[in-house]
């Protein structure tokens, strides 16, 4: 009996890419048909102004294996991620770029890494980068030098677009936010430990412009300390700001307690004493139990956020094909 072909469905998330769309897709089938793979492409129009969609759907009339959804606007690059892992049905998900960076060459490879060497995901390594330098090359190497430190993952390059999964991966993350950044992260979070990188050929962009400005480095960092403290105290709020409170409160607890002592024992005495409201130590130790029950409270709504919380995607589709 012959076996079942391995279905693949690659991902791909776009924001005004109507020139390369044709190339790509073209260059994708090619590549795909070759190697005898079984296959469906998702392109999710994350809200494009330009002829993106339309294009796709020409594409979809001479292709059935598309399938397109629509964005009512820009929502970000996870989200498109997001929905493009929640309809994926292939075995192996890739997620690629749309801009003609990313080489579909590599796929077969990536696939059998997966498949044959037993690796949960792929992440490719853009070893020589065909970006601009200060733009791009050096913020993303402290990105990725300050990523690795906090994650512990070792990867070269976290924010490849190109990206190969099992499928129980992609189905068991929930990407949110900004975290397209992140998601070895996310996949070692979930609990899967193969992450593993193939370097890849990276090409200029041929058209268009990048859609990241500069406020990506700021964004990243920010990103990173949310990271942390995810890692830290995602599962437990409660521990960070709960100890935080103590500490506080605690503080304030002892001062009060030796102020009003000694204005006890001086008044027991009869010794002249200030009033307690004279002393700075007094206010001190007021503001520390104040922080210390905001803390408390931060504890509190924290855990009572995740347990309300199942977060979900955040987007309206207005329009699919396939
Ligand atoms: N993209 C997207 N939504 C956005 C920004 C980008 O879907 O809000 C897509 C974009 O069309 C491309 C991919 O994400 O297919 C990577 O973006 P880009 O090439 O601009 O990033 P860079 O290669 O410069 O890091
Ligand atoms: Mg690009």
């Amino acid at each position: 009996m012959e076996k079942r072909k391995l279905k693949l469905s690659i991902v791909i998330p776009l924001l005004n890419e109507a020139e390369s769309l044709p190339e790509l897709h073209a260059w994708l089938k090619k590549v795909l048909d070759e190697n005898g793979f079984d296959y469906e492409i998702l392109f999710i129009d994350d809200g494009s102004t330009d002829a993106s969609w339309e294009v796709i759907k020409s594409l979809y009339e001479q292709d059935q294996r598309i399938r397109a959804f629509r964005f009512r606007r820009n929502y970000g690059k996870s989200q498109a991620l997001h929905l493009g892992f929640k309809e994926a049905s292939g075995d192996v998900v890739i997620t690629m770029d749309a801009d003609l960076q990313d080489n579909p060459e590599e796929i077969p490879e990536m696939v059998r890494m997966i498949t044959d060497e037993g690796y949960d995901m792929i992440s490719c390594w853009k070893k020589h980068r065909k970006d601009p330098v200060l733009k791009k090359n050096l913020p993303s190497k402290v990105f990725n030098w300050a990523a690795r430190k906090v994650s512990g993952i070792y990867l070269h390059d976290f924010n490849c677009g190109l990206k190969a999964y099992r499928k129980e991966v992609v189905k068991n993350i929930r990407l949110y936010g900004e975290m397209h950044r992140f998601i070895p992260f996310l996949v070692k979070q979930a609990g899967f430990s193969e992450i593993g990188e193939k370097p890849v050929k990276h090409q200029a962009r041929k058209y268009g412009y990048t859609k990241f400005g500069s406020d990506r480095f700021v964004k990243g960092v920010l990103d990173l300390i949310t990271l942390w403290f995810l890692m830290k105290f995602s599962r437990r709020p409660m521990y960070l700001f709960g100890s935080l409170g103590l500490i506080m409160f605690l503080i304030g607890f002892v001062a009060v307690s030796v102020i009003l002592s000694i204005k006890a024992y001086k008044l027991y005495h009869n010794i002249p004493t200030h009033l307690v409201t004279d002393r700075p130590w007094f206010y001190i130790a007021l503001t520390a139990i104040i922080l210390g029950v905001q803390f408390f409270l931060a504890g509190f709504l924290g855990e009572l956020f995740l347990q309300q919380h199942k977060r979900d995607g955040d987007y309206a589709v207005v329009d699919r094909v396939g």
